[in-house]
């Protein structure tokens, strides 16, 4: 029988709730279960696809083409297994869903009801999990704050799961905040008492707290929180803060908390097998050198907009034991005539250009690229960077003045970067993009090849605009390999400039299949070319 975790945050958001479930998910996993992870999330969007990114911060896509939750990249990166549809669900999936069955008379008759129909549907995705999955463990996030009105039908169907399942099969670990007080000098538990009271009033007892804290609490604490919270001691669980997020497994892992979740399930608790994981920790905490790469992009206020890209760099610096520092470059702030690259550029041994949408800070991401090419700096172009890589060389090296894309221009005579034929006709914003896992065959002697080494790989896509093959000849002429194609659909993958030191892009987002221990092949080889001397 499946198993089931769900993990809800309290007192306030922004506690790491995604972390806590992804260290307890890759901690299960190394005591040998197969654990898949889902998320939900209250706001009414389908997904976070249309969403701004300086709000949500990235949106992450899975390999069969959904837009979700940047939590599920850190999901992904902690567990290392790919996740998929049943992972991420909005209240406006579940409503749109029930709707649409209301609609098409499924309902017999019925007055379609926030409890049964809302919360059926919401235990259905949960089931859904369990089933397609085949894992013996599903650990379910729950966004937002416990108490917010968003959320309820979320806790109230938990509230039934556990009736359903009983409490060996269910587990409810509430993430909380342990404030410190300044003046008084203590930890207080009154926030976390209280929002363990507002599950309490829902019908569920957590049977762990996960307390995010400045200090570790200590035994008065636990035992003020046992009493209270009616809970054992042992399962409150501290998460002092920390910088390092990967460390986190560790932390819970010396607290017990998968082995006392397993004795709660009556699952064996087997020998946990962190070496991988601590070795990881070990290389993070040693790292002899460091490498700073310029990040060009337009939503670079809120570094959470490109977690993934960040994330990928610095597991390639983990390979080669060095910290990749990312110096964030709002590139609109380069689009000023008198700007002087030089100095922006001095200390960035590499430039990379991330994914983006729309007319904004175009042209500064176009003069970094330029920047790239001509000074023989390290460039790693992903999506919206290859498409302005091609426009930037279209346009200096071919002499194609007007080379545009139509989503800044829609008329421009020189559409380098444009539509394809099937996007034409899309009205609709949301899920419509040319999403997930797509083929692409390398050329052998590229770049490309030389990092992947294999000649058919498969990547995460999420954009609707291609480059135009009937340019291809030109440019071929002028340097530029095309060293991906997806060959089903013609569609140009991977471009590279042989005749610099290494310059690489690519349509689709290698971003997010980088993992800690792992670092993706054009990340890895990016940042090897930056430190070298
Ligand atoms: N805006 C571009 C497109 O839609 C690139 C998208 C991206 O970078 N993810 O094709």
């Amino acid at each position: 029988m499946t198993k089931y975790v769900f993990v809800t945050g309290g007192v306030v958001s922004g506690l790491g709730k995604g972390i806590t479930a992804s260290s307890l998910a890759l901690l299960l996993k190394a005591r040998g279960y197969k654990v898949f992870m889902q998320k939900f999330d209250p706001y009414f969007n389908v997904d976070p696809g249309t969403m701004n990114p300086i709000q949500h911060g990235e949106v992450f896509v899975t390999y069969d083409g959904c837009e979700t939750d940047l939590d599920l990249g850190h999901y992904e990166r902690f567990i290392d297994e790919e996740l998929n549809y049943t992972s991420n669900i909005t209240s406006g999936k579940i409503y749109k869903s029930v709707i649409e069955k209301e609609r098409h008379g499924d309902y017999l008759g019925a007055t379609v009801q926030l409890v049964p129909h809302i919360t059926n549907e919401i235990k259905n995705k949960v089931y859904e999990a369990g089933i397609t999955s085949k894992a013996d463990i599903v650990i379910t996030e729950i966004g937002g704050t416990v108490g917010d009105i968003e959320s309820q039908a979320f806790i109230e169907t938990l509230r039934q799961i556990q009736y359903e399942k009983g409490s060996e099969n269910t587990c409810f670990v509430h993430t909380t905040l342990i404030p410190y007080i300044f003046g008084s000098n203590e930890l207080k538990t009154k926030p976390t008492q209280n929002s363990v009271k507002d599950l309490q009033n829902m019908g569920i007892r957590p049977n762990f707290l996960v307390c995010r804290t400045p200090y570790a609490t200590g035994d008065s604490i636990k035992e003020k929180l046992s009493l209270f919270c009616n809970l054992p001691k042992e399962n409150i669980i501290d998460c002092v803060d920390t910088n390092n997020i990967y460390e986190i497994p560790l932390n819970m892992h010396r607290q017990r908390i998968d082995e006392l979740v397993l004795k709660q399930f009556n699952l064996k608790e087997n020998k946990a097998n962190l070496a991988e994981w601590e070795n990881l920790i070990h290389t993070m905490n040693n790292l002899n050198n460091e490498v700073e790469i310029a990040l060009v992009g337009k939503y670079v206020e809120l570094h959470d907009a490109y977690i993934s890209v960040a994330e990928s760099l610095r597991h390639a610096g983990f390979k080669y034991k060095t910290k990749v520092n990312i110096n964030y470059i709002n590139s609109e702030s380069l689009e000023k005539d008198n700007v002087n690259l030089k100095e922006i550029f001095k200390n960035s041994r590499g430039i990379l250009v991330p994914g983006g949408f729309g007319n904004r800070g175009i042209d500064g991401k176009i003069k970094a690229i330029k920047y790239a090419r001509e000074n023989n700096i390290p460039f790693l172009g992903i999506c919206l960077g290859m498409q302005l890589a091609v426009i930037e060389f279209a346009r200096n090296v071919c002499g194609i003045d007007d080379a545009n894309s139509t989503e800044f221009e829609p008329t421009t005579s020189e559409p380098i970067i444009d539509l394809m034929s099937d996007q034409k006709s899309v009205i609709n914003m949301g899920g419509t993009l040319r999403l997930g896992n797509y083929n692409c065959k390398l050329e052998k002697n590229t770049l490309a090849y030389k990092d992947y080494k294999q000649d058919n790989i498969k990547e995460r896509h999420r954009h609707r605009y291609e480059f135009n093959n009937k340019y291809m000849d030109l440019l071929k002429e002028k340097g530029m390999v095309f060293s991906g194609i997806n060959e089903e659909s013609n569609l140009v993958e991977i471009i590279e400039l042989p005749k610099h030191k290494h310059f690489i892009a690519c349509q689709f987002h290698p971003e997010f299949k980088s993992r800690p221990t792992r670092p993706h092949p054009l990340f890895d080889s990016f940042v090897h070319e930056a430190i070298k001397k």
